[in-house]
């Protein structure tokens, strides 16, 4: 997969990480890591908690991938 930010600029860059917010695929330069605090919970369950294939048990406390435009969005919802 070719980053999507990248792909923006007329670039292609493989990606090395997915974001867990949009799913798109980010390279080194478009991924952060971050540490997602309270609201990491609430995107579980959005984005997995269909029904009964709820992953909330697996939740842990781990470093996340986004991509840099979720990661302003999300910044902005602090
Ligand atoms: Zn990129
Ligand atoms: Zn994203």
């Amino acid at each position: 997969m070719k980053c999507f930010e990248c792909a923006k600029e007329n670039k292609t860059t493989d990606t090395v990480g997915i974001c867990i917010i949009c799913g798109r695929g980010v390279c080194m330069d478009h991924l952060v890591r971050e540490k997602i605090p309270v609201l990491e919970g609430e995107y579980e369950v959005r984005l997995k908690c269909m029904g009964d294939a709820c992953e909330l048990k697996n939740i842990q406390p781990l470093l996340k991938i986004l991509c840099k435009p979720c990661h302003e969005a999300l910044k902005e919802n602090f």
